[in-house]
């Protein structure tokens, strides 16, 4: 299939854009490496640098791709920067996301497939959670993904665009070629990582006074490489709607930064430090229906492999990728 992925130079999108061209789809990758790096693009993908605020310019290159199915990766993403930047958020998250579809519509595109989040849950009243929980996201980070799948609800009926929008829980690990490199990093894994590389001293834990049992912050962590498989499904005809993505399974800053130790083998020191603001203190998914539905099989759903993939990519690319 001719597949246009936007954000196909990022974390997540480079991972996918791998599995993909293994699968032998023909992929072009739309990124306008803000967070993205041209070197996390998989060698047999072609390569738009441009930018989706460009209206004339993604629906040109769309045609120009003769895509099939559009798999839309490229977002902000940083619950923390969502509530001291909204803007940027519903800007980039939305009013571009809408420039992506209408080029889509235009090109007779026949899927499309998005990066949602489990943001879009808020704090949820009841964990693990599925697709029929009510959304009430407390930072604009999830509110945006929330706005953009209504858009698509909405593009389907009217415009008969289908779509399958994937709510992921916390994406870790890493290909052996591709991983996690952000400019400035704000996620878990990979600032405890650094620590046991040597490259900080110590990681802070944000938030001691959450209403868990060790009193930090419950994440359910997923392997990007499992993320694009799930992708990779939806693009066959007749899966429609929304999938929660994730293993089901809760641990908590404190517990990631144990497993960090025991797979690498370094003491990781820490600090305890007051809450980031817009956190949820808990989120597991419940992932039934995709792996129903879809027949998705999570094949690194252990967070010690989770772990121990990050950790071999970030020790062979200790300055992540060269820009
Ligand atoms: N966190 C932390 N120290 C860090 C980075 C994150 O304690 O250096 C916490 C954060 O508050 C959250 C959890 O780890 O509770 C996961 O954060 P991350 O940014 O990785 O993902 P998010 O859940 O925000 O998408």
């Amino acid at each position: 299939m001719n597949l246009f992925v936007t954000g196909g130079a990022g974390y997540i999108g480079s991972v996918f854009v791998e599995e993909a061209c293994q699968a032998g789809h023909q992929v072009t990758v739309f990124d306008n490496l803000t967070e993205g790096h041209r070197a996390a693009v998989d060698s047999r993908a072609r390569f738009v640098l441009a930018d989706l605020a460009d209206r004339a310019g993604v629906a040109a290159a769309m045609r120009e791709a003769e895509a099939e199915a559009v798999v839309h990766f490229a977002a902000s993403a940083l619950v923390g920067e969502s509530m001291t930047n909204p803007s940027k958020y519903f800007r980039n998250n939305v009013a571009n996301g809408v420039n992506l579809l209408d080029a889509a519509v235009e090109a007779g595109v026949k899927k499309f497939v998005f990066s949602s989040t489990c943001a879009t849950y808020g704090p949820p009243e009841r964990v693990p959670m599925d697709e029929n929980l009510p959304q009430h996201p407390i930072n604009p980070y999830g509110e945006s993904k929330l706005m953009f799948e209504q858009v698509l609800k909405w593009y389907r009926e009217l415009h008969g665009l289908d779509f399958v929008a994937f709510r992921y829980f916390n994406a870790a690990g890493a290909s052996a070629q591709f991983g996690e490199h952000h400019r400035i990093e704000t996620h878990l894994i990979p600032n405890v990582l650094k620590v046991a590389l040597g490259q900080k001293d110590q990681v802070d834990i944000l938030g001691t006074d959450y209403p868990t049992a060790d009193g930090t912050c419950i994440r359910d962590y997923i392997h990007i490489a499992d993320l694009a498989q799930a992708h990779l499904l939806a693009l066959a005809p007749g899966h429609t709607g929304f999938f929660n993505l994730g293993n089901g399974e809760g641990f908590s800053v404190r517990e990631v930064i144990a497993t960090c130790e025991q797979v690498s083998g370094k003491k990781i020191p820490a600090v305890e430090k007051p809450r980031r603001a817009g956190d949820p203190p808990k989120l597991i998914a419940s992932a039934g229906k995709a792996l129903n539905q879809l027949g998705w099989k999570p094949r690194f759903a252990k967070i010690e492999e989770i772990v121990a993939s990050a950790w071999a990519w970030h020790r062979e690319h200790p300055a992540g990728y060269p820009d």
